[in-house]
């Protein structure tokens, strides 16, 4: 297809569909909701009524704008699939150079590869960005487009996070070096591994600071929502957050899932993806990208021992039961935020019985849900729970049979895949969702095999880290907070 093709499908994406370009709120009760924009559902993240943004209309990827997309590179496919749901929030002109340059620090070249394992069975391999798990996917995109909206604005943010692993490093590698934004990453002290503690320790950047609380995970979340809550702080230092309920994570993750159909022959040819989850972010951007066109014949949705949605998707029950350590420790998770979204649609966008079932959920620890709605769900999506054993199994097949090394959240796709698909004539895509190295004990006990970290991070255990501790205790991590941030809340809060 000629380059002036693309141009045309760009240029007449955000135009078209600039008019559907708002957003509503899980949980409002109004008629009618109000409508918000991008830039505001971007810094607010969470919607002051505790719901969820989502968008009021699925901007489409019909089956010309999906043949548009053939050869062309994974920035050019992110553009398309961004520029409607940014609206006029962003000119077309501003958002390419943007996202080229989001993805240009990834080190493979088709960003998001794909790599056959057996007959209709693919992998994609969504850790090739800076710290090695598919968060950067999205958090590459983000941090630019936070920069770029207060810039706009004239303001300042302090982005505070707490995390079990994973997400620190990815969210600091997005806000590293931003004039805008300063970053601050609650972690327990010895509770993650060396390698993950090391992505956020070595960091130079004088606006980014992992710092070790003597805790649990629960007591630095604990600690976050201490200072989220603590309203004169808030102000001061204008905090936001960059958890995985910000709409414009979900966006940004569609856009894997558009690359791969195309590549593996969309809109002509239907494709499935097993996807391993815990927030129900990832699997849900597979949901989004299927209403708005992508032809997805199944979605299969993977769990470890923390099996509320396998669950859920096979007895209609959705209870909470403890969190339990699992080898797919960023799976280790009983409440998945992301879901509200989906119940905000089977529930047909009645953002009052929304409030009230979540209500009853966090009042008994077991969701309401109808048999209409449970079997709505059921057609959506099939769910698989994979345990500690089987995914040590699923890790050794994987080795034997292709030589690939995949890390414990990898191989929970692969087994889901396996186990519960039932088109075995349509291509099924398991999503690899961390490197293989940041699990090497895992990985070396199931396979004898020592994963390496890729060339740019094998100096990682020699780097210097910096690595500032901290009481469990609010004053102390509000006192550092303060002197190190540069945010004075001058710009207003957004
Ligand atoms: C965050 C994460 C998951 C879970 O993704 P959700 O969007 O929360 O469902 C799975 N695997 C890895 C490696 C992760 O970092």
């Amino acid at each position: 297809m000629r380059p002036a093709a693309w141009g045309d499908r760009l240029h007449r994406f955000p135009p078209a569909l600039g008019s559907c370009v708002a957003y509503l709120s899980t949980r409002d009760a109004r008629t009618p909701p109000a409508r918000l924009g991008f830039e505001d559902v971007l810094l607010a993240g969470l919607a002051p009524d505790g719901g969820l943004y989502v968008p009021d209309a699925w901007p489409p990827l019909d089956a010309p704008a999906l043949r548009a997309l053939r050869g062309r590179s994974y920035a050019e496919i992110a553009c398309a699939v961004v520029a409607p749901f940014i609206g006029e929030a962003l000119s077309a002109a501003s958002l390419r150079p943007l996202v080229a340059a989001a993805y240009q620090t990834f080190d493979h070249a088709a960003v998001a590869p794909l790599k056959e394992l057996g007959p209709e069975l693919w992998l994609m391999e969504l850790f090739h960005g800076p710290s090695l798990a598919f968060k950067d996917y999205a958090l590459q995109l983000v941090g630019p487009l936070f920069e770029q909206v207060l810039k706009k604005r004239g303001q300042r943010l302090t982005v505070i996070g707490a995390t079990s692993g994973d997400t620190g490093s990815a969210a600091i590698e997005a806000c590293r070096e931003r004039d805008c934004l300063d970053i601050f990453i609650l972690y327990p002290e010895g509770r993650v591994s060396e390698v993950q503690r090391r992505q956020m320790t070595t960091v130079a950047a004088a606006n980014a600071h992992a710092i070790a609380i003597s805790g649990s995970f629960d007591d630095c979340q604990d600690l976050v929502k201490a200072m989220f809550a603590d309203t004169p702080f808030r102000q001061a230092l204008n905090l936001s957050a960059v958890n995985s309920i910000n709409w414009a994570r979900i966006m940004a993750q569609v856009v894997y899932y558009v690359a791969a159909a195309v590549a593996l022959g969309a809109p002509e040819r239907p494709v499935s993806f097993a996807v391993p989850t815990g927030n129900f972010g990832n699997v849900y951007a597979a949901h989004v990208a299927r209403r708005m066109g992508l032809p997805i014949a199944e979605l299969v949705i993977g769990t470890n021992r923390n099996d509320i949605l396998a669950r859920h998707f096979n007895t209609g029950a959705m209870t909470i039961s403890r969190v339990e350590a699992s080898l797919s420790p960023s799976m280790d998770i009983q409440v998945p935020s992301n879901f509200e979204r989906l119940l905000y649609e089977l529930k047909e966008r009645d953002g009052a019985a929304v409030a009230r079932a979540l209500a009853e959920f966090r009042r008994t620890g077991s969701l309401p849900a109808s048999a209409s709605e449970w079997r709505a769900a059921q057609a959506l999506f099939q769910a698989c729970r994979v345990d500690d054993a089987e995914t040590r199994q699923s890790i050794a097949d994987t080795f034997r049979a292709t030589g690939e090394l995949l890390d414990p959240h990898s191989a929970i796709a692969v087994a889901a895949a396996k186990a519960a698909r039932r088109r075995g004539d349509v291509p099924m895509v398991a999503l690899a969702c961390a490197h293989p190295a940041k699990f090497p004990e895992a990985v070396a006990a199931a396979t004898g095999r020592r994963p390496e970290l890729p060339g740019r991070l094998c100096d990682l255990m020699q780097r210097p880290e910096r690595r500032p501790r901290l009481p469990n205790d609010l004053g102390a991590v509000e006192d550092y907070v303060r002197a190190h941030a540069r945010a004075t809340g001058k710009g207003g809060a957004p």
